[in-house]
């Protein structure tokens, strides 16, 4: 345990940084991507934009990229990170784009292939998404986040952070069926389930994130989450040449994309990756866009055909497609519309019966089976074809996005989610959702970790993040971890004892010398085989002694709840 992993982490350090800068949408105004905005600082705008230098990627693309494996970082000089020894990944990226064939001969269409994003690590085309936002999460030093779902966001998110070592607080509508539910709770997250629609969940979220001074993922607004979605249209530029037998060509758009749209995250971060491909010279057109929804909730749809450039929201969506419920779309309309206008594309609604019906179809003919959500770009797909907007001729990919796991039932006990109610007359709401959020609070214990590895004191505050609210400052030397235990006085500390400097022994002695400090309690973890005379030093002076690799993740919680409640 005790080499020195920070040396290590210089000596292998990397290869990749790049500069990223953000740009408003509105003013245009420019600043370099050093930490996460909420809007312009000048014009207060909330559309900000990632940009990156064109110009050095034009010179360096395709080379670099004949050398780099096929998943998503292989786009890496078009994506917010900064330095790559900060990226989160588990494989995401990378899925085939495959050609239905079947389907294609039954429909007399036959350019028809569909991005298979159920390959992803949690089943979902969000893990693109969860991979960079979470990796960016990292970058600027983030140990926790709230997140609002209907599902498939909180799922990846869950299993992203988990890998990172952040706390996920994930805020789902009750609406959100049971087994994407006990996914997120598997993943070690906190579940929120709130009474309400995905609208109002947002809401109580945001709320949330704001009094508990907690960084809040923006959605659509986020610039990490809209970049990852790019990376769907680099792959399928790259993947269709060869699907079509066009030799020559390297990079090619389709003629139509076509989505289950609920947010809007896909199109408009695929809208966005075809712009910087024409800019780079890659490709020599945009696709057109099909944004589908479900008719139950079909707020762009609507919209879009009563010509508004601003989306009405859907106050009460009746679907079972939960997925992509999204009721008030906002900023993602705006833009879709304005695109689809220009440049030519679709909004379509499709019923909840058109959606189990290409759900059927694509898994009896081509052997797919996938979620509601993604079988609505199929039902959309069949349905334009019907009406002859799409040509027969015309080549197409739909986004097949997503398939939920068959998580075990049994598995949790019945304590893995909290509810908050909402009350349901809109104008008690406001009252309500404080009411609801003093719920939330609980007692918060505050916990300071004294660790000089860092490796261990990520797996402390890993086991404590997965049950209850503790606050976690950790410290990584005994000079450092006194005085932070004298600031913020803890509900308890874990101390080792082999540390660099002033060890863990000294520390003991200063806090039990100090008398507002002696009757803080304190548990030592340590890999240290103690010799007699140690153990006497420590003895009656600590509360317990745990011995690092023979405890298991459940006992350690149990001693920290026996203290610390
Ligand atoms: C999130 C999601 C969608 C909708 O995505 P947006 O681009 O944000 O509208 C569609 N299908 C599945 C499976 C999803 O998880
Ligand atoms: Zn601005």
């Amino acid at each position: 345990m005790k080499q020195t992993p920070h040396n290590q982490r210089e000596a292998t350090r990397h290869k990749f940084e790049h500069q990223v800068w953000l740009e408003c949408a509105g003013c245009g105004h420019r600043v370099l991507f050093t930490h996460p905005l909420k809007a312009c600082e000048k014009c207060g705008g909330q559309w900000l934009d990632a940009s990156y230098d064109y110009d050095s990627v034009r010179e360096q693309w395709p080379a670099v990229l004949s050398e780099r494996p096929f998943d998503m970082w292989r786009y890496r000089e078009l994506l917010p990170l900064r330095d790559d020894t900060n990226k989160v990944t588990m494989g995401e990226g990378g899925t085939p784009l495959l050609h239905a064939t079947n389907l294609g001969l039954m429909l007399g269409a036959p350019h028809i292939y569909f991005k298979d994003e159920r390959q992803g690590p949690t089943g979902s085309f969000k893990d693109r998404q969860a991979a960079l936002a979470i990796s960016v999460m990292k970058e600027h030093d983030m140990t926790e986040a709230v997140v609002a779902s209907t599902g498939n966001v909180a799922i990846s998110y869950s299993a992203y952070s988990a890998l990172a070592g952040i706390k996920m607080w994930t805020f789902l509508t009750s609406l959100v069926p049971p087994e994407k539910m006990r996914e997120v709770a598997l993943y070690g997250s906190e579940v929120i389930k709130v009474t309400a629609s995905y609208d109002q969940t947002k809401k109580v979220a945001a709320d949330f994130a704001e009094r508990k001074g907690i960084f809040l993922d923006r959605g659509i607004r986020s610039i990490a989450a809209r970049e990852a979605m790019k990376t769907v249209a680099f792959e399928m530029a790259e993947q269709l040449p060869m699907l079509i037998g066009d030799g020559d060509t390297l990079w090619r758009a389709p003629d139509w994309y076509i989505q289950a749209t609920s947010g809007g995250m896909g199109p408009v971060g695929v809208w966005k990756a075809y712009e910087e491909m024409v800019r780079l010279g890659l490709v020599d057109k945009m696709p057109k866009l099909a944004c589908i929804q479900v008719a139950g909730c079909a707020p762009m749809v609507h919209s879009f055909n009563k010509g508004l450039d601003e989306a009405e929201p859907v106050l009460n969506p009746q679907t079972l497609v939960i997925t992509i419920a999204t009721g008030s779309p906002g900023p993602a309309y705006t833009f879709l519309s304005r695109v689809i206008r220009e440049h030519g594309g679709a909004f379509e609604a499709v019923t909840d019966e058109e959606v189990f019906r290409a759900m059927h179809v694509m898994a009896k003919l081509d052997g797919v089976s996938m979620e509601t959500a993604a079988a609505t770009a199929f039902a959309g797909l069949f349905k334009l074809l019907n009406k002859g907007i799409i040509k027969r001729d015309e080549v197409v990919v739909v986004n097949c996005s997503g398939h939920t796991f068959p998580v075990e039932k049994h598995l949790l006990g019945d304590e893995w989610a909290r509810t908050v109610d909402v009350p349901k007359r809109e104008d008690a709401v406001e009252e309500g959702l404080l009411g609801s959020l003093e719920q939330l609070d609980g007692r918060v214990q505050s916990i300071v970790i004294i660790e000089d590895n860092p490796q261990a004191t990520l797996l402390l505050r890993r086991i404590l993040q997965t049950r209850g609210e503790y606050r976690i400052f950790e410290a990584h030397d005994g000079i450092a971890g006194l005085e932070l235990v004298r600031r913020e006085r803890p509900d308890l500390i874990l101390l080792d004892l082999m540390m660099p400097g002033m060890d863990g022994f000294e520390v003991l002695d200063a806090l039990k010398a100090d008398e507002n400090l002696s009757d803080v309690p304190v548990i030592v973890i340590t890999a240290k085989e103690l010799t007699i005379a140690e153990r006497q030093r420590l003895s009656g002076r600590i509360d317990k002694l745990m011995q690092k690799g023979s405890f298991t993740d459940e006992e350690l919680l149990t001693e920290i709840l026996k203290r610390a409640a």
